[in-house]
């Protein structure tokens, strides 16, 4: 009895070939409506489906294969009797091997305008099911759902190894293709934020040199339909492949440069903002981002919210850094960069900017999920609680710190003006520390006259307020809070500057 393949492909590539070449080996072909069409259209043998289960295909092709005749030809175990005896008694075949590729769901789903009921009949039902019997039956069948798979199973026929080994992988990768698959519809159907069950699922981009050190492996993933900003869309133009660290660090910078719309210039190192500046021009906001911290930017990634221009381009040119990252680069621009062989330039669609995702952390046996945080405390949300009012001047200050903060690990201290930083205190475990970190980088630079203290979370007591006063500082912001946010009001008064409630904190671990 010759052997039998069930061919039935949504996407149709490479498949005339591969029917062909199992023909070739002895196989006879099964086919649903449209796979059959470009068999038989290709002049390949093939019988229709409805001939093996004497039904039609019905329902606009919801019920082609869900019939006994095809699933027991498939789930029937060879070495057993009983099973065999059953076929047998039914007149079924058994089938030895199993093609199938799914309804295009997900890129149904992206299309523009889809419709609801568009969306739901593109959720297929039998091609699962196919998949995942014969994927049961690996140690009796053959399954296949990758097109890459079609040469390799050919060679492998050929050469005798297409045996219970590859079988099992080839199931394998099959219910990692169905549970992927089930996993978007998940999240298409799903309304609740925060499910019973967690359904997320990511595709490899690559396999990494290493992850974040180089004796611990590691792989890139991305979602199935990645934002547009994000680093999943992002365009490498240029340099060494991005490491996990690199990947880390860039998203880190566009969570932050997204919080500007005046042309911005973020610098970036481990995660943490070392100079921010923010201008009428690329060229000024980077001569600010970059007079932050001269050594610190040694290294950095860079964020940019405009099109790189020549005379920014050959003032980063000038440092050694790991990553630019930009909407575009002009050409001369691009020219100038690209003479670094290593320098890592990606351009992001800045025009969807959105950073309203929810962040996934992973803790020894679980994950947490929030949303990310995207509140933006401004002006009007500040509460003036000492009894020194912040100048205009202050307050746009406390705004561009307050904005810079929370992008600062915990415990987060940034000493700034209205558009650059100038000192940066973070990750310290306790917040003085990170007080008089950011306070002395920021002393002896230019614009300390008018700096202002920003902290990410409430003063727990007065020290902090105390030693900002004595180091000169005019006006401090934080979210207040504390049982001892009477004592670093009592201190601001004592000192005569400015102390200013948010209410909202914005701890980053
Ligand atoms: P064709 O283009 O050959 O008519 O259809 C191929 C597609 O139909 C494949 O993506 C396959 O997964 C799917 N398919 C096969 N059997 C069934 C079935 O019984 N119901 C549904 N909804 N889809 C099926």
């Amino acid at each position: 009895m010759a052997k039998l393949a069930l061919l039935s492909v949504s996407d149709k590539t490479g498949i005339v070939e591969f029917a062909s070449q199992l023909t070739d080996r002895g196989f006879k072909v099964i086919s649903t409506g449209g796979t059959l069409k470009t068999l038989l259209d290709a002049g390949v043998a093939a019988t229709a489906v409805e001939d093996v289960t004497g039904f039609p295909e019905m329902l606009d092709g919801r019920v082609k294969t869900l019939h006994p005749r095809i699933h027991a030809g498939i789930l029937a175990k060879r070495d057993d009797p009983e099973h065999m005896a059953k076929l047998a008694e039914h007149h079924i075949d058994p089938i030895d091997v199993i093609c199938v590729n799914l309804y295009p769901f997900k890129e149904t789903i992206q299309k523009d305008g889809v419709t609801d009921a568009e969306a739901i009949e593109q959720i297929d039902i039998g091609g699962p099911s196919m998949l995942r019997a014969a994927a049961k039956n690996f140690r009796d069948v053959t399954v296949i759902t990758d097109q890459a798979d079609y040469a390799s199973f050919i060679e492998k026929f050929d050469n005798g190894t297409a045996d219970e080994a590859y079988r099992r992988e080839l199931s394998a990768k099959v219910f990692r293709q169905t549970a992927a698959y089930d996993a978007l519809i998940a999240s298409y159907m799903t309304t609740e934020e925060f499910p019973e069950k967690l359904t997320l699922t990511y595709e490899k981009v690559e396999d990494m040199r290493y992850g974040e050190n180089s004796h611990q492996k590691a792989a890139y993933y991305k979602e199935p339909i990645p934002d547009t900003y994000s680093l999943a869309n992002a365009t490498q133009l240029h340099g060494k492949a991005l490491s996990y660290n690199n990947l880390r660090d860039a998203d880190a910078a566009l969570r932050m440069i997204a919080d500007f719309d005046k042309p911005a210039v973020v610098a970036l190192k481990h995660m943490n903002p070392c100079g921010i500046g923010v201008s009428d021009s690329l060229l000024s906001a980077w001569n600010l981002a970059y007079e932050s911290d001269p050594i610190s930017i040694f290294g950095g990634i860079i964020a940019l919210n405009r099109k790189v221009d020549l005379a920014t381009a050959e003032k980063m040119h000038a440092l050694f850094l790991e990553i630019i990252i930009a909407p575009a680069f002009d050409d001369d621009a691009y020219a100038v960069l690209a003479k670094k062989k290593n320098l890592r330039l990606l351009t992001l669609d800045f025009g969807k900017v959105k950073v309203d995702h929810k962040d996934t952390v992973t803790v020894l046996g679980g994950a947490l999920y929030q949303e990310a945080d995207t509140a933006h405390e401004t002006i009007s949300d500040f509460k003036v609680v000492s009894e020194t009012q912040p100048t205009e001047a202050q307050l746009a200050a406390l705004e561009f710190g307050q904005t810079v903060v929370k992008h600062v690990k915990s415990n987060a201290i940034v000493v700034t003006t209205d558009h650059q930083t100038l000192g940066v205190g973070a990750g310290q475990m306790n917040r003085i520390d990170s007080v008089k970190i950011a306070i002395d980088k920021a002393k002896d630079k230019p614009g300390f006259a008018d700096a202002i203290v920003a902290s990410d979370a409430f003063f727990p007591m007065d020290d902090c307020v105390e030693f900002a006063a004595q180091n000169g500082i005019k006006a401090v912001v934080e979210p207040g809070g504390s049982i001892k946010d009477q004592q670093s009001i009592d201190k601001a008064n004592e000192y005569g500057i400015a102390l200013v409630f948010t209410g909202v904190r914005h701890f980053k671990h």
